[in-house]
Parts: structure tokens; sequence; C-alpha cells
């Protein structure tokens, strides 16, 4: 197999995976396919002649896909993207498909964004934008509050949890971290590993940077909300599921959570990433969620900046190709059985 011949079919494009992955292609050489719809076992049937999809976050790579992959003669799953909890890594073993990812696509953006929820949450940046525009001038009703001296929580202190922690040491905030490996470096520069229940009580701004798995798993629901601090803000930039969609509600409407920002959402596979202006949203748990004043929901754009989407689109074909090349890869999630 040689890259010239070697087709991948993309599954949920937009039109700037097409740009930038046309842009970087030109120092591969793949025939690249792509298609709109996410992968799911209806669309499977759409792959002709690849050898090689690349999916994103919210397709569906369950063992009864990756079982028709392999029939269809897919031989690599490439994620572009960090989190891999769609794939079925055992099927894929079992299959012979190898999987890889994009571990690290500069950390910053999403941390960033982060931040910039924070921001947007604590100075109500999002009412006072339409406030002004409507010749409202008034002050009543935008306090906020000095992110000075708080305490942050930050879940999972991996590539995104310690950029993010680097942006909130530059505010002057005491910095609380919880994570299965402790990071030397970061409890040098001041970071104070704790137990999550002291990480719940303790901290005013609780952000969540760990993969979702049978651990972390709506980590935030009834229990660990009711540890927080009243008026606690949760910023979830990594996966929907880390929250318990129902409990949060409950919280924000009896005031124990004071501000949310989500980036992901539990229920995104039918409405983040396309247009839906026009239809009538069948979810009611978002419309309630959009409906608090002291929400934010962005739709998964954490990731979104033009460094990130360059290194997503070289880093992807570079797996590819190194694993095409028999190169044993470190971004490798499942290697052949
Ligand atoms: P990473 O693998 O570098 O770090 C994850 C950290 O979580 C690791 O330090 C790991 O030890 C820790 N962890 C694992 N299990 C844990 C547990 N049970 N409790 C606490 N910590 C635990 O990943 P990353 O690049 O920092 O990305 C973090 C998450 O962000 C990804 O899993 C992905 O879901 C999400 N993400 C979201 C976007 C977006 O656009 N919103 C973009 C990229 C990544």
């Amino acid at each position: 197999m040689n890259s010239a011949t070697t087709k991948i079919a993309f599954f949920s494009t937009q039109p700037y995976d097409k740009t930038f992955f046309e842009k970087y292609n030109t120092e591969f050489g793949f025939d690249l396919e792509f298609f709109e719809t996410q992968l799911n076992l209806r669309t499977v049937n759409l792959i002709q002649n690849a050898t090689i999809v690349c999916v994103f976050v919210n397709d569906v790579v369950n063992s009864e896909v990756i079982e028709l992959l392999a029939d269809r003669g897919i031989k690599i799953i490439a994620l572009r993207c960090a989190g891999f909890n769609n794939v079925d890594l055992e099927a894929a073993k079992k299959f012979g498909i190898q999987v890889c990812r994009v571990p690290a696509y500069s950390p910053e953006a999403v941390a960033e964004h982060a931040m910039a929820m924070v921001l947007t949450l604590n100075r109500k940046i999002h009412k006072a934008y339409n406030r002004v525009r409507e010749q409202n001038f008034a002050l009543n009703g935008l306090l906020g509050f000095d992110l000075y001296g708080k305490t942050f929580g930050i879940i999972g202190t991996g590539n995104i949890g310690k950029a993010f922690s680097k942006i909130v040491k530059g505010f002057g905030c005491k910095i609380l971290a919880f994570d299965i490996v402790k990071d030397p470096e970061m409890e040098a520069d001041g970071v104070e590993f704790v137990d999550l229940q002291t990480l719940f009580k303790e901290s005013n701004v609780i952000s969540l940077h760990c993969p979702l798995n049978e651990h972390t798993y709506h980590i935030i629901n009834k229990d660990s909300l009711s540890q927080m601090k009243d008026n606690v803000m949760i910023i979830n930039t990594s996966r929907g599921a880390l929250i318990d969609t129902a409990d949060i509600i409950e919280a924000l409407k009896n005031g124990k959570v004071g501000y949310l920002g989500i980036d992901v959402y539990e229920q995104e596979e039918k409405l983040f990433f396309r247009d839906l202006s026009e239809n009538i949203i069948q979810d009611d748990a978002i419309q309630r969620l959009m409906s608090f004043p002291n929400v934010l929901v962005t739709a998964h754009q954490a990731f979104f900046t033009n460094e990130a989407l360059t290194q997503i689109a070289e880093v992807t074909l570079g797996n590819i190709q190194e694993l095409l090349m028999g190169k044993k890869l470190k971004n490798t999630l499942a290697q052949m059985a």
C-alpha cells in the first residue's frame, strides 16, 4: 500500500476539515473522500475502496460498526481528535484494525476556551454584549467577582489540564488538582494535588479535563454537587457525560451551581456541528440548560483554532503514513491483533 493509492474515507466532515486536510495532504498524496454524514451502522456502506476511515468525536465506532468496517477492508481507524471514548478498542483489536489518534493538538486552544468561559460567565460578557447593542449602558445585574485569590479545582492534569493550570496561575489563584497520576512539575509550580472530596469542597471554580471512562462517567452528580460550595462555577470542555445533566439542572434551579460553562453535552451527537436554526429541538434538557442566564453553551468549539486544525491534519496524516510503513506509533491505541 502506498500513499498515492491509499484512500481515506472521512466522516462527519465540515468545510474546514476539507480545507485543512487537502492543504496538508499535498505532502502525503492520499486519496481523500469526504462524507458530511456521521459514521454509524447505516453509513458504513458509503465506504468504497477505502482502507482507512478518519473519524471525529461523535462518530459511532462500536463493535458492530467495527465488524462492518473490517468486512469492507478497513485496516486503520484514524481519530482526528484526542478523546477515544467512542471507539471500542477491544473490537478493533479483535478485527485486526489499528486505531490512532491525535493525543495533543494545541492543548492551549482548549485551555484558553475554558478560561474564556470562566471570564464570560463571571463578568457576564454575554449579557453585556447584547445589552450595549440595545443602548442599555446600565451595570445592574452585571456584577462579577475577582478571580484573584480564588480557588480553582482542576480534574485531570494531562495536556489540557496542565495548560489550563498555567493560565489560572497567571490570574493569581490557588490551584487544587485531582488526577490518577500526580504531576511533579505542576506540584513544583505550586499546584496542590488533593482527593476529589477536598477539591469539591474547597473550589470556587471546577474545570473538567479528564477523559470520559467508567470511572469518570457522571463524576459531577447529585452527590458530588452536594459537597461543593454554594454558587460554584463548573466548566466542562472535556466530554458531556462527565456531568449528569438532570442533576446539574436541579443544582442550577436550587442555586447550588452559580455558573455553568459547557462546550460538550451528554446528548450532543444529535445537535452539535450542525445548523438547526430552522428545526424544532426535541431535546428538552439542552433547551432547559440554554434558558438559564448563568449557563453558557458552546458547541464543542474549544479545539477550533487555526493552530489546532493545522496540527490535527498534519498529525493524522502523519500517523496514517507511519502505520502504513509498519512503524509502531506512540499515537496508536490498538495494534493489529
Ligand atoms: P490527556 O490524556 O493529556 O490528559 C487526561 C488526564 O486525565 C491524564 O492526566 C489522566 O491521568 C487523567 N485521568 C484519567 N483518568 C482519570 C480519572 N479517573 N480522574 C481524574 N483524572 C483522570 O488528555 P487531554 O489532551 O488533556 O484531553 C482531556 C480531555 O479533553 C480529552 O479526554 C477529551 O475528552 C477532551 N477534549 C475536548 C476538546 C474540545 O474541543 N472540547 C478538545 C480536545 C480534548
